[in-house]
């Protein structure tokens, strides 16, 4: 199988589309499988802006621990075979880019350059009315992290929340990039997904359970245009039905044999 795709991978204009499947083995658990953040927080509720105003405001506490949770399985996490092997294709001209829903920045830490973030980046703040865009580094949150652990009250605990996520140069509050369910998703990286999809003449869909509208449109408008699809999961999911090779595999060990096989 990993000759064939290699094959494909040299006649064919190919595109990427991941979700939280392919960053499992770098350590974060997928939305939907066990040990997930989503087993201990409602994600109505942490995943909702109105759910996460409205306890960031009733109990910071649960708040900066959500974010202590959160935050510390993404640092750990380092990219694997998967973002590797998609980083070398795109840099031997073999892959245009990378739709991802996932907010880890693993791609880009693994070298990508064309990556449409279709969710947001757990990493980046966004002013809502100009736009502009910060980004926090690891040692930036990591040292939120420990110095939030030791605070206790409400007022100290809201301070530095609000400090860490920052302000605009314009003055306004900065917001998270993530989106939020209910939010629309962020209008350059749908351009950018969108371009991308009209050019593959092969997309290989990865780790991802394909229910998570509007993001999974984009295969099925792939799938109309003549698009060949090519499912990396070892389940099947609703996009199975459009897969015209289904691989059943871990994806960072179908990657690995890729790039071994790739040299
Ligand atoms: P999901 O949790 O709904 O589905 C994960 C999919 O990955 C499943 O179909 C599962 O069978 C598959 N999978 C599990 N192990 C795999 C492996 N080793 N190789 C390949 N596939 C594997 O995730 P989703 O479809 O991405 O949707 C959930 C939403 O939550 C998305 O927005 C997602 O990005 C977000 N999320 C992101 C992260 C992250 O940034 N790493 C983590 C969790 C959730």
């Amino acid at each position: 199988m990993v000759e064939k795709v290699a094959k494909l991978l040299r006649e064919k204009k190919t595109v990427a589309f991941t979700g939280a499947g392919a960053s499992l083995e770098s350590g974060i658990p997928t939305f939907r499988g066990k040990g997930g953040l989503w087993e201990k927080y409602d994600p109505q509720i942490y995943a909702s802006v109105p759910g996460i105003l409205f306890t960031f405001l009733k109990s910071p506490d649960k708040i900066s621990q959500f974010f202590v949770d959160f935050y510390e399985v993404l640092l750990k996490a380092e990219p694997n075979s998967t973002h590797y092997a998609l980083a070398e294709l795109e840099r031997r001209g073999s892959l245009l880019g990378v739709i991802t829903q996932n907010i880890d920045n693993l791609h880009q830490l693994a070298g990508s350059k064309v990556v449409s973030e279709l969710h947001g980046n757990a990493y980046k703040f966004r002013c809502r009315v100009c736009n502009r865009e910060e980004t926090r580094d690891k040692k930036e949150v990591a040292e939120f992290l420990e110095e939030v652990k030791k605070l206790h009250t409400r007022k100290d605990l809201i301070r530095k929340l609000l400090s860490f996520i920052g302000r605009c140069e314009c003055g306004r509050r900065l917001a998270p990039s993530v989106v939020f369910f209910g939010q629309p998703l962020p209008e350059e990286e749908l351009v950018k997904a969108y371009q991308l999809i009209d050019k593959a003449e092969l997309l290989l869909i990865i780790g991802t359970s394909g229910v998570v509208y509007p993001a999974v449109n984009l295969p099925f408008q792939a799938k109309e245009r003549g698009c060949q699809i090519l499912e990396i999961n070892p389940e099947l999911t609703p996009l199975s039905s459009i897969a015209d090779i289904k691989i059943s595999q871990s994806a960072n060990i179908f990657f690995s044999q890729l790039l071994e096989y790739l040299g």
